[in-house]
């Protein structure tokens, strides 16, 4: 398979200007990345002029309020709420405006249909996959925020963007990061890719400590400032399998040539090795505005507003294997990787009931692997084990694995 985020070298590389006057798109904007994309885009105004990225279209969920308010400073052609019972909210809100609005699941994918240059996918979940997939088959540039949608339905993302030609970029910093190494761009002569992990809040507790961990403790991520999905994940490390699982079909790199390495402070992003014996890392301080500006100015640098990195102030990196033991859902996940075919959508769907469950106090901090586990098992079990090469086999796997997670949440539950 050829990989899904590809570095282009341009023999005709494109002028500042013409990158500035990108229309973008943003899938998500009332989440932590739709914020941080927004505040990029602001200070890129402030830089280079009031015209620089103008806004198409912006997208949320539930956070209708928030939504309004973007919507009234950006002034986009259309403002989309994913959740249709708040049609009348927003169509109140935005009166007078002149901005279209629409609401549903379906406006949402016609959000991203919409002819922009540039679709941020910043939505939370695998709610992304058929957005996402609008914005692919455009042939534009997606920056590719959301993970969810490449571990879930990476054949498909790959066969689309074949057709497609659209241009990825990857905004997860890991994979940023490795878009960046990846000098070349033939993955072939890597002879292997780390990504660094955090080891999230729990990195020092041993497992009886775990089981009794609170919502709080759990969503409290030493370094970064994210949703609260992906920062329960980072606590239980199913974020760095995920981020394996998306490695492997962002790049086209096997199983065998991912690595983790746990490196608290979060400023080393990735190491590629190559077989001549060098290994090049990409650094930066904690701060998703980073990678953003990367893939918002790609393949030209844009100023952004995001924190620099001061390595004297940091004194010494720090980096440790590592604990497969005591955070299972880093082995689930590259079980699945290795296992392929629809396992990644299993895993990834089961992860999504099991966090909402633990978020909601129905199951404890342990039981969210237990409940992933569980949940491969029992579909391994019915002999569903399959190839997830088009969207309906995955969309039917997905909400097939989520009814068998809600069972055994239930199950395990408090
Ligand atoms: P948040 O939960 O902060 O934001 C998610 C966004 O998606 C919100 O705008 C939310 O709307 C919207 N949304 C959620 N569900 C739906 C739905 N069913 N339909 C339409 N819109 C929906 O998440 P993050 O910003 O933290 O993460 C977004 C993605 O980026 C995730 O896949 C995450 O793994 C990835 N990522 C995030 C990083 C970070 O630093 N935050 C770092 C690397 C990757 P609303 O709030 O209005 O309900």
């Amino acid at each position: 398979m050829t990989p899904i985020a590809t570095t282009r070298l341009f023999a005709d590389m494109p002028g500042l200007e013409s990158v500035l006057a990108r229309s973008v798109t943003v899938l998500g904007s009332t989440g932590s990345i739709g914020v941080n994309t927004l505040d990029v885009i602001a200070h890129a105004r402030q830089q280079y002029g009031a015209q620089a990225f103008p806004i198409l279209a912006l997208t949320a969920g539930g956070n209708v309020e928030k939504l309004i308010e973007q919507a009234r400073a950006l002034k986009p052609k259309r403002a989309v709420i994913g959740d249709e019972k708040l049609y009348d909210a927003l169509k109140t809100g935005l009166s007078g405006t002149g901005i279209e609005v629409a609401a549903g699941r379906a406006a949402v994918i016609a959000a991203a249909d919409m002819p922009s240059d540039f679709v941020m996918i910043a939505i939370m979940g695998a709610a992304a996959i058929e957005p996402a997939l609008a914005a692919i088959r455009r042939g534009v540039i997606v920056a590719l925020a959301n993970k969810e949608c490449v571990v879930a339905a990476g054949k498909v993302f790959h066969d689309a963007l074949v057709k497609s030609g659209a241009q990825v970029i990857p905004v997860d910093s890991e994979h940023n990061a490795i878009f960046q190494v990846l000098g070349s761009g033939d993955a072939s002569e890597v002879e292997l890719c780390t990504i660094t992990a955090s080891g999230g809040p729990f990195r020092e507790w041993p497992l009886e400590k775990m089981r009794g961990a609170t919502v709080e403790q759990a969503v409290a991520h030493p370094n970064w400032a994210m949703g609260r999905k992906i920062s329960l994940d980072s606590a239980t490390l199913m974020n760095k399998g995920l981020e394996l699982i998306e490695a492997h079909f962002l790049f086209a790199l096997p199983p065998e040539k991912l690595a983790v390495l746990v490196h608290p402070q979060s400023i080393v992003h990735c190491l590629v090795s190559y077989g001549d014996g060098t290994t090049m890392a990409h650094l930066s301080a904690p701060d998703m505005r980073t990678p953003i500006a990367h893939a918002l100015g790609w393949p030209r640098r844009i100023a952004s507003p995001a924190r620099r990195l001061d390595l004297a102030a940091l004194g010494q990196l720090v980096f440790q294997k590592p604990a497969h033991d005591r955070f299972p859902a880093l082995n689930l996940a590259i079980d699945s990787m290795r296992s392929g075919g629809l396992a990644p959508t299993v895993l990834n769907a089961a992860n999504e009931i099991a966090v909402q469950a633990f978020l909601d106090r129905r199951i404890g901090f342990l039981d969210i692997s237990r409940v992933v586990g569980e949940t491969l098992d029992a579909d391994a079990a019915h002999g569903s084990n399959g190839i997830a090469g088009d969207l309906d086999t995955v969309l039917g796997t997905d909400a097939r694995a989520r009814v068998l997670a809600e069972e055994i949440c239930s199950r395990v539950g408090l």
